[in-house]
């Protein structure tokens, strides 16, 4: 028997992917099962990205390149940063990733030693905890209620805060939530952050583009400007150009920090696929028209997932802000009916008698609720929906 390391005992495989891979088990038996846990829109790579790629591919851009991406993706990533977020960042300060969950990957073995604490609000995006576990942090939960509104308080933060604490993880809008913090909400919190100058601030922009609202998308940076030497920026194409599986992530922040991150990076996969990196510049280069059709999408099935979920009994579900995740709580109903002791069990339940997949909310630190991604047609969703309701009340 081989003996693993406690490092990789500590943690557990992604429960999103548990997830979908449990949905495509079923289906393949056979059974008819809709999967709403899966984390990527269901919308192809728009045409002008694929284009690139196979320009490139055809003109053998195929071998490695820097460790910390092309200079011509990195010159993208700075313009984006300067004219979508006000931001100024040289290329030492850019390290372009295999994906957002590389960047943070790196960033938790640049940052931490033994012991030292990450402040991260739950729900959080199941990566977080478990990644900070890998680099032998300390995860510090702080949980929010959704009568809150999923947003950690400044006293909640300040609460937190230890002489140990190395890093505080935003995610706006959020996954699993959809909830993004307002201008005000996020200078509160930096201003709780501005008393303790040690602690570096990681915010996770992966959803910026998708938003329901019209107010102009901001983080931490443009709420608290005064922090740009301790904030790392996290973001990528992945959800925004509906990239996933091209595994393009890119972050910014101190020089100091970036390099370190990069030196991890060309330790253990070098740079990120040449090919990618060339769809992701003419993502960035490309305009936003693509994203805003996939953005109507979303927002058309937000409304309508959110008003379907709080007709059922037992079920409330706040509006979100962004992202296409429903994060319905199911509280009243695991406690009025004894066919669920949890969450976990009503997630098995819903695969089994309505044949939908969705994630339950442990899995982000927030049982009682429930993940339901809509990045899936219209029509499927109603199909969805009534096949919940229609298992529970039976
Ligand atoms: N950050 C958040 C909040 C996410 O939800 C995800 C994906 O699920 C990522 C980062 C990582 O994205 P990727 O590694 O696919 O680029």
């Amino acid at each position: 028997d081989v003996q693993l390391s406690d490092r990789v005992n500590s943690i557990k495989p992604s429960p999103t992917l548990a997830v979908t891979n449990r949905a495509a088990e079923l289906r393949a038996a056979g059974k008819d099962i809709i999967g709403l846990g899966a984390g990527e829109p269901d919308f192809d790579t728009p045409e002008h990205i694929k284009d690139a790629a196979i320009h490139a591919l055809d003109n053998g851009f195929t071998k490695y390149t820097a460790v910390d991406g092309t200079p011509g993706l990195k010159k993208a990533i700075i313009n984006k940063f300067k004219t979508e977020n006000g931001l100024d960042y040289e290329a030492n300060q850019i390290l372009v990733s295999c994906g957002g969950k590389q960047s943070f990957f790196n960033l938790s073995l640049a940052l931490l030693n033994p012991g030292d604490e990450v402040i991260i609000p739950a729900p959080y995006w199941v990566s977080y905890p478990d990644m900070v576990l890998v680099a032998d942090g300390k995860p510090v939960i702080v949980t929010t209620t959704q009568a809150q509104r999923f947003k950690m308080t400044p006293a909640q933060l300040e609460e937190a805060i230890t002489h140990k604490t190395r890093l505080v993880v935003l995610n706006s809008p959020s996954n699993p939530t959809g909830v993004a913090y307002s201008l005000e909400e996020l200078a509160a919190l930096g201003e709780v952050l501005k008393k303790f100058p040690n602690i570096l601030i990681a915010t996770d922009d992966m959803y910026e583009h998708i938003r329901f609202n019209d107010l102009p998308f901001c983080n931490i940076l443009n709420a608290c400007p005064e922090l740009y030497d301790r904030t790392i920026v996290l973001n990528g194409v992945s959800k925004a150009y509906s990239m996933t599986g091209w595994r393009i992530g890119y972050a910014a922040g101190p020089a100091k920090l970036i390099g370190a991150m990069k030196k991890v990076q060309s330790q253990s996969t070098s740079n990120p696929t040449s090919i990618s990196q060339v769809a992701a510049q003419a993502a960035l280069e490309g305009g936003n028209e693509c994203v805003e059709k996939m953005v109507v999408a979303f927002k058309e099935r937000h409304e309508f997932v959110v008003a379907a979920l709080n007709e059922i009994d037992g079920v409330d579900c706040i509006p979100a802000d962004g992202t296409f995740y429903a994060f319905p709580s199911f509280q009243q109903l695991i406690d009025n009916d004894p066919r669920f002791e949890d969450d976990i069990a009503l997630a098995e339940f819903l695969l089994n008698e309505a044949g939908v997949a969705l994630v339950p909310g442990s899995a982000f630190g927030a049982p009682g609720n429930m993940r339901l991604s809509f990045a899936t047609g219209l029509s499927v969703l109603e199909d969805a929906l009534s096949r919940i309701k229609k298992a529970l009340q039976s």
